[in-house]
């Protein structure tokens, strides 16, 4: 992946002549996309209007907590350790149950099969916050206005029309696992499992269809409504808001309350400093709930090879981030120094 990208979007693959077109629209292609966001982003934030109203009929309890909090960790780990650390990633290995498993997993909080979104996020990691970004909250304007709408273009819009990837530049790798390009093309099939389980527990458990649409509110569509705002965070907010201490080119952020509320994501500064590192906290002391997951793994033999930066590669990212730093102090002294003089 160290070509060169050219103006037109066109990548050289090393052959003279020979250019691989990187990213596509297409009539065809706007029309998934804007039919996964109304099944899968509006019709959750319909649903879970409709649990709340209904919550104040009937009070939820156990049954519509319990569901809502496993279904979350589930499928929020198989976002966050799968999809993201995972696929994307390769900040670790797995054999191939465990591979299916977390692609599955995944696959129900409904952000679109595995591929496409391990296809995506290694653009956005090529391209962060410049041209090309298709989430970037950035490229709107640095006035008020230009904020706002980056920030609802990253959290919402953005899925209504995109550019798509290439698969065959950005994951060959996964292009390659047979498994997990079956686990890929059955991504509705998750999707419809993630909502019918909650279903059938809320039914067996109650013997009721009450019960049953409690399981689906609380455990499918709600939870699905939550897993899709705090993936959305991590392109809108912490692409805005928050820490910068590597200094890197990119606005990328760490957010210390999301880090503890999102499996560890809210880590996202440190992400873009490292990576291919398992952990996006970088210190034990810190929450990162997927790293936890995938030490959890490795100690049961279904992870192996978990990266994770030494302490002196972060000593020496930190070094950098201090040199930039002095220099950007320099700079802003002689400017204010040269505008005092003149
Ligand atoms: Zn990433
Ligand atoms: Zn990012």
């Amino acid at each position: 992946m160290s070509n060169a990208l050219d103006v037109d979007g066109l990548e050289g693959d090393g052959r003279e002549g020979k250019a691989r077109r990187l990213a596509i629209e297409s009539p065809f292609l706007r029309r998934m996309q804007r039919r996964h966001f109304f099944l899968f982003n509006v019709g959750p934030l319909l649903g879970t209007l409709a649990a709340v109203g209904w919550a104040f009929v009937r009070p939820i309890g156990a049954l519509e907590l319990g569901l809502f909090g496993v279904m979350w960790l589930i499928t929020g780990l198989g976002v966050s350790a799968g999809y993201h650390r995972f696929f994307t990633h390769r900040s670790f290995k797995a054999p191939t149950p465990v591979r299916v498993a977390l692609a599955i997993m995944g696959s129900m909080a409904a952000l679109g099969p595995v591929i496409s979104w391990a296809a995506m996020h290694r653009r956005h990691h090529r391209l962060a916050d410049r041209p090309g970004d298709m989430h970037s909250p950035n490229l709107h304007g640095a006035d008020f206005g230009g904020r706002v709408r980056g920030l609802v273009h990253a959290h919402f819009t953005w899925m209504l029309q995109h550019e798509y990837p290439n698969i065959v530049h950005y994951v060959p790798d996964l292009l390659e696992d047979r498994a997990i390009v079956r686990a890929s093309r059955h991504y509705q099939t998750w999707v419809v499992l993630g909502l019918l389980v909650p279903t059938a527990i809320g039914a067996l458990v109650t013997r009721t269809w009450e019960g049953a649409l409690a399981g689906f509110l609380w455990g499918g569509v709600v939870r699905m409504f939550v897993v899709a705002q705090s993936i959305s965070a991590l392109n809108s907010i912490l692409h805005t808001l928050g820490s910068r201490p590597f200094q890197l080119k990119d606005n990328s952020r760490n957010n210390p309350l999301l880090g503890m509320l999102i499996w560890g994501e809210g880590w996202h500064h440190n992400h873009h400093a490292f990576p291919r590192s398992a952990s996006f906290a970088l210190a034990w002391y810190r929450v990162d709930l997927s790293y936890w997951f995938i030490r959890l793994l490795e100690k049961l033999g279904l992870a192996t090879n978990v990266i994770v930066p030494t302490p002196e590669q972060k000593e020496a990212r930190r070094a950098r981030a201090a040199i930039k730093d002095s220099n950007a102090h320099l700079q802003r002294n002689e400017a204010t120094h040269g505008s005092q003089g003149s």
